[in-house]
């Protein structure tokens, strides 16, 4: 880590302007002796996210948020993949029907209409991606999976983007949207990431 410090807490700033990532991430990466800003406050403007993979994008957003910031920057690429629509939404997630988080949940069924049983499986992937600086020419790269199922119809009000879709396995019918957080945290792709992360920085 470089030495860029807050009453001796490390500063880090998250590359992403989705308020339920950073939520999520506050909250699991908090407790780690790191403050964490977001570039919307230091006016960091968006990243263009134009890479293939997840990997490409996050590493844009986190070199995005460093060149602008000077501090070292964390960035999250996420999204579903649903293996029978050829792993679509992938890195389009977040812009899939252009209309937001109840839009792109619309479109997902509408392409899913008449699939049944395993072909409704998913699932989520999150990268994490931490430059010490835009130079930094070795980038800490941790990825995590949660698999699931797509259901019918939405359900539950926690989470954000397709949690009302995601079945989730093992929960008795719940969707992503109807864990609590902490539920959330404890098995989720971003929960398990920032597990990873936190390993391998020894915090
Ligand atoms: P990004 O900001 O380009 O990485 O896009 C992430 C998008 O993937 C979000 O806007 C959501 O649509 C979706 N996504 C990622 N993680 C989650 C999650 O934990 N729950 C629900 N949707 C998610």
């Amino acid at each position: 880590m470089t030495n860029a410090k807050d009453h001796g807490r490390q500063i880090i700033v998250l590359a992403s302007g989705n308020k339920g990532k950073l939520h999520e991430l506050q909250d699991a990466l908090a407790p780690a002796g790191l403050t964490l800003r977001n570039q919307s406050d230091h006016g960091v403007t968006e990243a263009v996210e134009d890479g293939a993979t997840f990997v490409e994008n996050a590493i844009k957003k986190a070199r995005n948020a460093c060149q602008q910031t000077g501090y070292p920057a964390l960035a999250d690429d996420s999204g579903l993949v649903v293996p029978a629509l050829g792993g679509t939404p992938g890195i389009h997630s977040a812009r899939y029907s252009g209309e937001g988080d109840s839009g792109n949940n619309q479109k997902l069924l509408a392409a899913m209409q008449g699939l049944a049983g395993e072909e409704r499986s998913a699932h989520f992937v999150c990268v994490l991606v931490l430059l010490q600086s835009a130079t930094d020419p070795s980038p800490l790269i941790v990825e995590a999976r949660w698999h699931g199922h797509i259901g019918l119809a939405p359900k539950g009000a926690n989470g954000f983007g397709y949690d009302p879709l995601f079945l989730v396995t093992d929960k008795d019918g719940l969707t992503a949207a109807e864990l609590a957080l902490e539920q959330k945290r404890a098995i989720s792709h971003r929960g398990r990431a920032v597990a990873m992360l936190r390993a391998k920085l020894g915090c």
